[in-house]
């Protein structure tokens, strides 16, 4: 039983192709520049990889291009397309209509698009990939999994915000979060790891990517997340500003004479990592930079570092405990250095790191001394796997 896993972006198709038995990613793949000059697939099955250069439009070329791939005698891995059981979109925004994964239907569709203004550079691709496989593959199932529905389960008092209560009333105005099935799959992980079931623990989970969002897990289920409305709000990321004094935003178009959208460019784009060193959004570059003896560079690590330790603490008091805190994604799957710094002092929350254990990338495994009260542990995470399983179980597919 094979599920097709799909991540339109504005500009980049990425799918893979999971055996829902062994759980194992067959193919891997994506198509990038949609609509840009210098589109191509790219594809790996095992250790073969390809590469395909073609003028790519837009989406609904760009999942041809994928499906005739697939299908193709030399490169491809299937025979025929019904060897497909069903298909996975990712959703970014689910709003508060959906805190469940859900099989898609015209009404679906509807709903999806009816909250798209909140995530308006996300939804509308993710629909694009929807329309396209309905019209391709009629006869198969589809599944939406949506960022935002592990974080539905937020107490009104963590997702609201103090602002006039209409706006939320009106236009939807509250904290959603995001990486919710990201923040699901390595929480239960951790559980596994530790031996433990995940309805006895505190887990604060840290998705450390380009993309940064920590989330508290009770029991195995969100109660707080630091995204937002959108995803700026939070921590420092590559290069959105994360969490700033709303003030600043009138301050700065004022002096700069910037429009709303170039204010929204510039904590988006122009902030985080890349705004404060001056060098790039990408950690490997800061760590190196910082090596270096860059002042900047050492600043931007203190920064990004610091504001992940604050919101550990807070969400400890939030849960009223913590047994365990799970890094994942580029950064905290691979980067020993920002782990170290995060966990730091934290010995008064029991927690303390084994400084060789610590020097791991991209592997599961604690990071905390035997004898720590509280865990630390890496737990690269899977996506695409946890979108498949849904996948499957919403479809009905027996695995
Ligand atoms: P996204 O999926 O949000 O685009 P990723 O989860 O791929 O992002 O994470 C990208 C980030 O991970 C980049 O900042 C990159 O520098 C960082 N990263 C990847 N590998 C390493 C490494 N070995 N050491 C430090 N940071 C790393």
């Amino acid at each position: 039983m094979k599920i097709l896993v799909l991540n339109c972006g504005s500009s980049s198709v990425k799918y893979q192709l999971i055996d829902i038995s062994s759980e194992e990613a067959l193919v891997n793949g994506i198509v990038e520049r949609i609509g840009i000059e210098g589109s191509f697939l790219e594809q790996e099955i095992g250790s073969e990889e390809i590469q395909i250069e073609k003028e790519v439009e837009d989406h609904s070329q760009a999942i041809n291009l994928v499906i005739n791939t697939l299908l193709d005698d030399e490169k491809g891995y299937l025979e025929d397309i019904e060897e497909i059981s069903a298909v996975g979109h990712r959703v970014v925004h689910g709003g508060e209509k959906f805190s469940e994964s859900v099989e898609i239907t015209g009404e679906v569709i509807e709903q999806i698009e009816e909250v798209s203004d909140l995530a308006p550079l996300h939804n509308p691709p993710n629909l694009a990939g929807i329309r396209v496989c309905r019209d391709l593959l009629p006869n198969i199932s589809q599944v939406a999994v949506f960022d935002t529905s592990f974080h539905q389960t937020m107490p009104e008092k963590a997702y609201m915000y103090a602002l006039p209560y209409e706006y939320y009333e009106e236009y939807g105005v509250r904290r959603y979060g995001f990486h919710g099935t990201s923040h699901k799959y390595v929480a239960r992980r951790a559980a596994a790891l530790m031996e433990r079931d995940i309805e006895d623990l505190n887990i604060i989970t840290c998705h450390l990517g380009n993309g940064a969002s920590l989330a508290a897990v009770k029991e195995g289920s969100s109660v707080d997340t630091s995204m937002g409305l959108t995803p700026l709000e939070g921590l420092v990321m590559g290069t959105r500003c994360g969490d700033i004094d709303p003030a600043i935003v009138p301050f700065l178009q004022k002096r700069e004479d910037l429009s709303p959208e170039e204010i929204d460019d510039v904590m988006n784009k122009n902030s985080g990592m890349l705004g404060l060193s001056g060098i790039s959004n990408d950690a490997r570059d800061i760590e190196e930079a910082a090596e270096e003896g860059d002042e900047r560079a050492k600043l931007t690590e203190d920064v990004f570092c610091y504001r992940v330790k604050k919101y550990i603490g807070a969400y400890a008091a939030a849960m009223g405990g913590l047994d365990c805190v799970v890094f994942t994604a580029g950064i905290g799957e691979n980067s020993v250095t920002m782990r170290e710094k995060i966990l730091k002092d934290l010995d008064f929350l029991g927690l303390e790191i084994d400084d060789k254990a610590n020097q791991i990338r991209g592997e599961e495994k604690i990071i905390t001394n035997p004898n720590s009260e509280t865990a630390a542990a890496v737990i690269p995470t899977n996506e695409e796997l946890m979108i498949a399983r849904d996948t499957a179980r919403i479809a009905g597919i027996l695995q």
